[in-house]
C-alpha cells in the first residue's frame, strides 16, 4: 500500500474532528460549578477533577481528567501531567483504604481504536479490584448488597482528595 504524507492537512482534520468543547460530557461536568454531588466530582484540583465513572467496571471506579479538552497526553503541559498522576497515586491509597481495594487497574484508552469511549478528552481510569471481585461493602459495613450505589461509593471516596 502506497502511502502518503500529508501534514499540511493536519490542522484541517482537527478543525472538523474536534467537537466544540459544550459538546463535551466531561466539559459540561466541569463547567457546572453547582452539580458536583449530581455529576459525581469527588474532587477539583488545579488542572484536573476527579470523578466516579457512571458506568463503572467495579464499584468505586474512578476517571482523572485534565480540565483541558485534549485528546493526547502530549497535549498536556508536564504540569498538568504531574497532577494527573498525583492524583492517580492519591486515588490509590483512597481505594486501598475506604474501599479495601486489594488491587487496582490504572489505564488510559489513547484514540477510539484503544477503546476510548470519550477519545476526544482524556481520561485516566483507576479501577478498584477486589479476590474474585466481590462487592467491597461486605468489608466494610457487614452488609450484603446486591449492587452498589452510586451514591454510597461517592459518600465514601468524597473529601478524600487533596491539592497536590
Ligand atoms: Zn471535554
Amino acid at each position: 500500500m502506497k502511502k502518503m504524507y500529508a501534514p499540511w492537512r493536519t490542522p484541517y482534520v482537527k478543525s472538523i474532528t474536534k467537537p466544540k468543547d459544550n459538546d463535551c460530557v466531561f466539559c459540561t461536568t466541569l463547567n457546572n460549578h453547582k452539580a458536583d454531588r449530581e455529576n459525581f466530582v469527588l474532587f477539583r484540583g488545579k488542572h484536573c477533577f476527579v470523578i466516579l465513572n457512571l458506568y463503572p467496571y467495579n464499584a468505586g471506579h474512578i476517571l482523572i481528567l485534565p480540565n483541558k479538552h485534549v485528546s493526547d497526553l502530549d497535549d498536556l503541559t508536564s504540569k498538568e501531567r504531574t497532577e494527573m498522576m498525583e492524583l492517580t497515586n492519591q486515588a490509590t491509597k483512597i481505594m486501598k483504604d475506604r474501599l479495601k481495594a486489594k488491587g487496582i487497574n490504572i489505564g488510559l484508552n489513547i484514540g477510539e481504536v484503544a477503546g476510548g469511549g470519550i477519545p476526544d478528552h482524556i481520561h485516566m481510569h483507576v479501577l478498584p479490584r477486589w479476590p474474585h471481585d466481590t462487592n467491597f461493602m461486605p468489608l466494610i459495613a457487614n452488609t450484603k448488597l446486591i449492587s452498589v450505589d452510586l451514591n454510597d461509593v461517592y459518600d465514601l471516596l468524597k473529601d478524600q482528595f487533596h491539592n497536590c
